[in-house]
């Protein structure tokens, strides 16, 4: 039987060869899991980017020079050397971080790609236009870098949405580049899944040359539009937990209150109600609250502390009892504490 994964991994990649796009799998939603990438792989990826260089140094034992890797957090001074030494492709922001890797990659006698990162609005990470247009000699004169591209990122800080415009301007800046530098291969690379649902509009934008992805693939959804793909699949990633305490609660009402373990409010709606409450054995540390969805509707999450997650049970549910077994479909920000969290055991279907 073939996963649902591996189905979403499969019609991404043609979806984006419909377009002469390349379709970058974005590994950090995961901690580059070894199974999951072999199953990348296994479906016909061969480029993968992380936010942690310590992943791509894994994927780089795993796979040989066999697949191109990208680091898609701006580089930190100190992992620069072994960037250059596994031959990681980095997006970069920074003149002095260009210098420092243009002196490393010259002693080592090598040519490292550099691809430049460009704010598009996010207000995150990226040079700006204007800047990167004041560095053009810089950059051609530079050794033992060649610049491969521009990139840009949108969705993540602040939720901005990529509009045609935002590619149109990255197409300006790559011209204008090239006349200047006239470099053979520089290529727009686009992240991350938010730019999917560009190409669905009726105004679509020329496609791009590679698209950075972790959420398509990975749950079939586009958090930035609140989305699903009608073409990719939901159903991969579940969370069981064990029951440890079903008790009625009467939370107080009048108590005076401050902050909960992680400095928070706490909304009202954590004390609202009374009834049956069950507790599960896993909290923060190991999962999102806000990214579960419970299969059973009479089953509500209340809260999360580090190390409980609180559930509201109504008088229609199925019987809960301590040892029982209850299953959720996890979202991205429970996937990536639950592959972080030694104490969730991680099982393949
Ligand atoms: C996380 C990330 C992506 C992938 O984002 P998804 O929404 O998971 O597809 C792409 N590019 C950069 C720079 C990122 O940090």
């Amino acid at each position: 039987m073939v996963s649902p994964l591996l189905r979403n991994m499969v019609r991404l990649l043609e979806k984006g060869r419909e377009r002469s796009t390349e379709t970058v799998a974005v590994t950090k939603g995961f901690c580059a899991d070894r199974k999951i990438v072999e199953l990348l792989w296994e479906a016909g990826y061969a480029k993968f980017a992380d936010a942690n260089l310590d992943n791509l140094l894994r994927l780089r034992r795993i796979f040989g020079n066999r697949v191109e890797l990208q680091l898609i957090r701006m580089p930190m001074c100190s992992e620069l050397a072994r960037l250059v030494e596994a031959d990681v492709v980095p997006h970069v922001s920074h003149k002095e971080i260009l210098e420092h890797l243009s002196v490393l990659s010259h002693r080592r006698k090598k040519v490292t790609p550099v691809i430049l990162s460009v704010e598009a609005g996010d207000g995150r990470e990226g040079f700006l236009p204007e800047e990167i247009l004041e560095e053009r000699t810089f950059l051609k004169t530079l050794e033992g870098i060649r610049v491969n591209g521009l990139s840009t990122t949108l969705a993540c800080l602040s939720g901005v949405l990529p509009q045609p415009p935002v590619i149109e301007r990255l197409r300006k800046l790559r011209d204008e580049l090239s006349d200047a530098a006239g470099p053979p291969e520089f290529k727009i690379s686009v992240g991350g899944t938010t730019f999917l649902s560009l190409w669905e509009g009726a105004a679509a934008p020329e496609a791009v040359d590679e698209i950075r992805c972790g959420e398509a693939w990975l749950f079939g959804t586009d958090i930035s539009r609140k989305k699903s793909f009608a073409w990719l699949e939901q159903d991969t990633f579940f969370l069981s937990a064990e029951i440890v305490e079903v008790k009625s609660k009467n939370p107080a009402e009048t108590a005076v209150r401050g902050y909960d373990a992680f400095g928070r409010t706490a909304g009202e709606r954590r004390f609202r109600t009374s009834g049956k409450r069950a507790l599960a054995a896993c909290g923060l540390q190991d999962v999102d609250e806000t990214q579960l969805y419970l299969l059973d509707d009479h089953v509500k999450i209340v809260g999360a502390t580090s190390n409980y997650l609180v559930l509201e049970v109504s008088r229609n549910a199925s019987p809960v009892t301590p040892g029982c077994i209850i299953r959720f479909r996890a979202g991205y920000g429970t996937v990536l504490r639950a592959f972080l969290s030694p104490y969730v055991d991680k099982v393949y279907l």
